[in-house]
């Protein structure tokens, strides 16, 4: 058989660390980047005979990502230890949930290939502990441990096994990650480690009834190699089936240098966490009014942005889909459009040379290095006239490289649109002088020969000439 006679089967389990200002079970901060084992205290080093206190913040932000991802959400609820040992993990036991998840039976939209929607589900969400992060060779030699991580809190999103393509599962992590931007419970920064998920992948024949037995790699924070790894993974599996060989439940390790997965350890299973419910933590309860409150405070949601994108702003439903993916994008053009009032313009400058610069720069919308305001000013200085189109997109360039207000950009690069009608005339007259065959053309009645001499004006002046003007006088003189 061949690779397209089977089908693609993929569960996400998605770690995002919450947004608290302090940790799950102590009050050290969550901040990332301060020097090693800084932020700690008795707690989360897990001196013997110290207690856990459940921060009520860490309970709320999780319900918020329950109620904006269609879950139920549980009156009574607990902690569980989760056993197991690991140089970073003092207590030799990580404080999750186990069978009583805060959120349960949710879902999610991502688009489908034929413009449908399809629901991803949610098995839970549940809430648990950061684990420390070890250094390996970073400090001289040997391996150090670094407990500022430890006990910042997560929550954890597990999926059904719906997803079917590495699409799909990259459509899927981006929507789990704006809406978790969105509702502003975590900063989703993948490159630290603020966001990151668990793969499990599996195949199976073509029109199967059962899954195929899945592997799981683990801690991945870039859609790019998520997407490899998929890939590869798939492939591997398809291989050893074809072969005559069966998968082996187990946790793989994805190399994004050399492309390709390795071996951990053996899966294990839940009966070799000994879960218990932790006995220094008090049960949790939530009332329906505690409940419902935070229902009614949650912010708008990409959804309902994308919806009033296209009533509010006239803008496609394409544009609107583009600019609501990320929360940054979305401010950004909404701060822009009230400065200079133009929701068209501000969109296709973000989704066509904006996109278009963050993707040869490898970069997310957060990374963006002008201000809302910048942008909006450039915008305005288009239509007042004193730049062209071309010389905006030099602006843009250099709004990229070294932010600061485009009107001083124009200033120093002496970039200003020159729309002096004797100025122009000059130009015009010149290339005339120096193009008589497409003088001869043109009258000869090859339009396109008006083309070529606005555009000879316009490398003339370095893009500078009000264009609308060019032809004007072009238009003119060629009578
Ligand atoms: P754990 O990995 O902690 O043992 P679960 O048994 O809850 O947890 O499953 C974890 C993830 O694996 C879920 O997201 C689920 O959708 C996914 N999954 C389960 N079975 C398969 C399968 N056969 N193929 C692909 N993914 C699967
Ligand atoms: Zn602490
Ligand atoms: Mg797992």
């Amino acid at each position: 058989m061949a690779k397209e006679d089977y089908e693609m089967v993929m569960g996400l389990e998605v770690h995002a660390e919450l947004s608290t200002k302090t940790k799950i079970f102590c009050s050290c901060p969550t901040e990332f980047g301060a020097e090693p084992n800084k932020h700690t205290c008795p707690v989360c080093m897990a001196m013997p005979g110290t207690l856990p206190v459940l921060n009520e913040k860490v309970v709320e932000y999780a319900v918020k990502a329950g109620l904006a991802t269609n879950c139920e959400i549980s009156r009574n609820s607990k902690n569980d230890r989760k056993n197991y040992f690991y140089p970073d993990l003092p207590k030799s036991y990580q404080i999750s949930q186990f069978d009583m998840p805060l959120c349960e039976h949710g879902y999610v939209e991502i688009d489908g290939e034929n413009g449908e929607k399809k629901k991803i589900r949610l098995t839970r969400i549940h809430i648990e502990e950061d684990a420390g992060k070890l250094n390996h060779n970073e400090f001289g030699g040997g391996s150090l441990v670094d407990l500022n991580r430890a006990g910042v809190p997560l929550i954890e999103i597990v999926s059904e096994p719906d997803l079917r393509s590495p699409e799909e599962v990259d459509k899927y992590l981006r929507k789990i990650k704006s809406i978790l931007e969105y509702i502003e419970v975590s900063d989703c920064k993948m490159q630290e480690g603020s966001l990151r998920a668990d793969v499990n992948v599996s195949v199976r024949k073509k029109g199967a009834t059962e899954f195929g037995t899945r592997t799981e790699m683990k801690n991945m924070n870039s859609f790019r190699s998520i997407v490899r790894a998929i890939e590869y993974e798939a492939e591997r599996q398809i291989e050893v089936i074809e072969d005559g060989g069966k998968i082996e439940q187990e946790t793989l390790r994805w190399d994004d240098v050399s492309g390709r997965t390795f071996s951990m350890r053996d899966k294990e299973d839940a009966q070799d966490y000994r879960y218990f419910p932790d006995p220094d933590l008090v049960a949790i309860r939530l009332s329906d009014e505690y409940i419902e409150n935070i229902k009614n405070n949650l912010p708008e949601l990409p959804e309902s942005r994308r919806a009033r994108y296209i009533s509010e702003y006239n803008l496609t439903e394409k544009d609107s889909n583009l600019l609501t993916a990320s929360k940054y994008l979305s401010n950004m053009f909404e701060d822009a459009e009230k400065i200079c009032k133009e929701p068209k313009a501000v969109a296709n400058w973000l989704l066509s040379d904006v996109s278009r610069i963050l993707n040869e720069k490898e970069l997310e919308p957060e990374s963006i290095p002008f201000t809302a305001e910048q942008l909006a000013k450039m915008i305005i200085l288009i239509n007042k006239g004193t730049i062209s189109s071309a010389i905006a997109k030099k602006v843009l360039e250099e709004l990229f490289e070294n932010p600061k207000d485009p009107e001083e950009i124009i200033q120093e690069k002496g970039w200003i649109q020159i729309s002096d009608e004797g100025a122009i005339k000059e130009v015009v007259l010149k290339i005339l002088e120096a193009n008589p065959q497409s003088i001869a053309d043109y009258k000869a009645g090859k339009d396109r020969a008006l083309g070529f001499l606005v555009g000879q004006a316009m490398k003339e002046t370095k893009g500078k000439a009000n264009p609308q003007m060019l032809n004007k006088m072009f238009l003119e003189e060629l009578k």
